[in-house]
């Protein structure tokens, strides 16, 4: 076995013990003779298993029976596009603070249903902050306010929850989700495809206030509508079961693990530790993301020269450290350190920068 720490901002790493889980229990499940991809979504078996994760989720996130969890198919993506038409009356509009990549996406995916209006963006600085709140600019008519809780690529994540007013909050947190608690009362709605902090991809969160859906007055194809959805409990249609059942095993090893606070500690000791190095690189190493904005999950850096990026990429693969690549759209390295990540993965990315510095400084 050479599994390594695997930085990789999506699909990433899993908790090996899930994963040994679904190895023992590929081929019988549960005593059903089959595996859990094999067998009926109608049947109790299954059944149990997605109201399980549901239940686990409502527990680690402490969602109230005001909101339903909904387990989607599509990625965040087409939750993205689908959540103008199911929170919003075409005569409203959606407001959007831009603080990155997935912000700027799904704007893009509202506009053909609604009238979108960007609050605030911080392209002009590259995405390296987040805008003061006294500088955003409100729509008046706006149905909801979204943001992104994290964003994947350029590192920004907002430590605290924007305050909206009376206009209902909408997050995307694909890539912090139970990453810390979250005071889920706060939001309209808050969603996020599992492949970055919660399973494998195929699945997305939904987690919506009851009394949003159903009032946009739209003409929609049934499988768009979520309230068919929460009617049938994510199953109008053959939902996708194995992922839902890996997040189910994800779940139960982070209740194990201490619930969200445990692994907010680990996240912000395991965040620390990288920021650290860095910052304390003398220029080697660099991050020029605000302090306030930095991300715990995804950490973007630079080495001070490009031509060093190919010689850093092949060590630390050498070393067992992978998915170290940045995103095209920013180059450089990046360093995603999801609940999954052990604080070890962290200490052994610190030593090798530590060393590569020294090396190649
Ligand atoms: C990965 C990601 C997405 C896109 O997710 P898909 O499942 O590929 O649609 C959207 N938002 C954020 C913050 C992400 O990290």
């Amino acid at each position: 076995m050479s599994r390594a720490f695997n930085f990789s901002a999506g699909p990433a790493t899993l908790p090996e013990s899930v994963l040994v889980q679904v190895r023992e229990e590929l081929l019988e499940w549960q005593g059903e003779r089959a595996s859990v991809m094999e067998v009926s979504h109608r049947g109790k078996a299954f059944i149990d298993c997605a109201a399980q994760a549901e239940a686990d989720l409502r527990h680690l996130l402490g969602v109230t029976d005001e909101y339903a969890v909904l387990f989607l198919q599509g990625g965040a993506t087409t939750v993205s596009a689908l959540l103008p038409m199911n929170l919003a009356r075409a005569d409203q509009a959606g407001e959007y603070l831009l603080t990155g990549h997935w912000g700027e996406k799904a704007l893009e995916n509202a506009k053909a249903s609604l009238a979108t209006h960007v609050v605030a963006s911080d392209k002009i600085n590259a995405y390296r902050n987040i805008p003061e709140a006294s500088a955003w600019q409100r729509a008046g008519n706006a149905a909801y306010f979204h943001y992104t809780s994290n964003e994947t690529i350029h590192g920004v994540e907002f430590a605290d929850i924007p305050d909206s007013g009376d206009v209902p909050l909408v997050a995307d947190f694909s890539s912090n989700f139970l990453a810390r608690p979250v005071d889920v009362s706060r939001f309209g709605m808050i969603y996020a495809g599992a492949q970055k902090n919660l399973g494998p991809a195929g699945i997305t969160i939904a987690v919506i206030r009851r009394d949003l859906l159903g009032r946009h007055g739209r003409d929609l194809p049934p499988i768009f509508e979520w309230q068919n959805q929460v009617k049938n409990d994510s199953m109008f249609n053959t939902p996708p079961t194995f992922p839902w059942y890996v997040v189910g095993l994800v779940l139960k090893w982070m209740i194990a693990e201490g619930g969200t606070e445990a692994f907010a500690r680990r996240n912000a000791e395991k965040a620390a530790l990288l920021y650290k190095t860095i910052d304390g690189s003398g220029g080697f190493y660099r991050n020029e993301v605000a302090v306030s904005a930095r991300s715990t999950m995804n950490v973007p850096f630079m080495l001070k020269d490009e031509a060093l990026d190919k010689a850093f990429l092949k060590e630390s693969e050498s070393a067992g450290l992978m998915g170290l690549k940045g995103h095209r759209a920013l180059g450089g390295m990046r360093a995603s350190i999801y609940n999954a990540m052990p604080v070890a993965g962290v200490r052994a990315l610190a030593d090798f920068m530590n060393d590569f510095a020294v090396r190649h400084g």
